[in-house]
């Protein structure tokens, strides 16, 4: 019998798992591996932050999941992956064979400016985030990118001083200034076009000649890859995020997949296409363990964004396009719920 291997319970492996539990594979064990039993939803965390949500609306029970899916779910974070032997090292020592594996495990935040690795608080994991943010009083948020830009709205909507830094635009002209419209109405400090050079203890935030000092510096910066990729043996892109096929898995290695922001497709890193890459997963998974060709995953381009902005009230793009209200918060809302259920067990598809 085949062992199947999944790494974190991202997106990708949440679908895949709801979808199993539906319908289950036969002549394969499947165990999952990842560190929180009860796991935040990234697209919830901003209005947990806001208190439109109470934590455990926005979170999954991953044990549960793993279990309806008839797979053992063993808590845990992997620190090493060894393509070529086939086993994942766990941080206390486990190690983990298999003959099939799937990395779902996202990414990290880029804490590579001077001094921001010791003193900023970095969003993920979100389960730390939440445990650490209590003051919001002076927060500068780094990162002028979608996730920046929900939380620094967040912050300031919970009655934060907020500045945000953005070192460069990260959206087409009409949709950028949309959302600096969105964030000067909330009050939010925002800064485009400024860096910042180094943290010092304070923490103060050093951007060119400027200095300021604030209660908490939250990192949102681009998504970096988890350190372990790096020795894994697996070909990686020239940012470290693992080289998948059209079927995506590794070029290198086929018996890996790997799926969401840990790997290298023509598509921005966000959680809409870690849902679409677990689809394409449940489907090529089955399909290897039969010894059948996988089906051609078509990456997408243009996602539809939705972005909250502090109150019930939210911006959507897509390409070119964008629109902003009331209604589109709430179109969000069903949707994340709705994703919820379908984890939970409670909804038997997405339709
Ligand atoms: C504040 C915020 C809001 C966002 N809102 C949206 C949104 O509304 N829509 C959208 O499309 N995108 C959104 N994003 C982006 C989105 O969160 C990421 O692109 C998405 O989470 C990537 O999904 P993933 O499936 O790759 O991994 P993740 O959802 O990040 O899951 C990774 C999993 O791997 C586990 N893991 C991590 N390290 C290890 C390890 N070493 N071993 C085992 N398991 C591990 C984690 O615990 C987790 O279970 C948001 C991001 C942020 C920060």
């Amino acid at each position: 019998m085949k062992h199947v291997l999944l790494v974190g319970a991202g997106h990708a492996h949440a679908g895949l798992l709801a979808a199993l539990a539906q319908t289950p594979v036969r002549g394969a064990r499947i165990t999952l591996v990842s560190p929180y039993r009860r796991q935040i939803y990234s697209a919830m965390l901003p209005g947990v932050i806001a208190g439109h949500y109470r934590r455990a609306q926005a979170e999954f029970d991953v044990a549960a999941l793993a279990e309806r899916a008839y797979a053992e779910y063993l808590p845990g974070e992997v620190v090493r992956f060894d393509a070529e032997r086939r086993v994942a090292t766990l941080a206390d020592g486990r190690s983990v064979a298999y003959d099939v594996a799937s990395l779902n495990a996202g990414s990290r935040s880029d804490l590579s400016v001077p001094g921001a690795a010791e003193l900023a608080l970095p969003v993920k994991p979100f389960e730390r985030l939440l445990e650490r943010l209590r003051v919001i009083s002076r927060v500068a948020v780094a990162g002028g990118g979608a996730a920046g830009a929900e939380l620094a709205m967040a912050l300031a909507y919970r009655g934060g001083a907020v500045t945000l830094y953005s070192e460069a635009a990260a959206f087409p002209p009409a949709l950028t200034e949309r959302i600096e419209r969105a964030l000067r109405k909330r009050r939010v400090d925002y800064r485009p076009g400024m860096r910042i050079d180094a943290l010092e203890p304070g923490p103060v935030v050093v951007a060119g000649r400027s200095r300021q000092q604030f209660d908490l510096v939250l990192w949102a910066t681009g998504a970096a890859p988890l350190p372990w990729l790096a020795n894994s043996g697996l070909a990686l892109d020239e940012r470290g995020f693992v080289q998948v096929d059209h079927g995506l898995r590794s070029v290198s290695h086929p018996e890996v997949f790997a799926v969401g922001d840990c790997a290298s497709l023509g598509e921005a890193k966000s959680g809409v296409h870690a849902v679409r890459h677990g689809r394409a997963l449940e489907q090529n998974l089955r399909n290897v363990l039969l010894g059948w060709p996988v089906h051609r995953y078509e990456p997408q381009p243009r996602a539809l964004l939705l972005l909250t902005c502090g109150r019930r009230y939210a911006i959507a793009a897509r390409g070119n396009w964008s629109a902003e209200g009331y209604s589109l918060w709430w179109w969000k809302n069903w949707i994340d719920r709705r994703w919820m259920a379908f984890l939970a067990g409670k909804k038997k598809a997405l339709g």
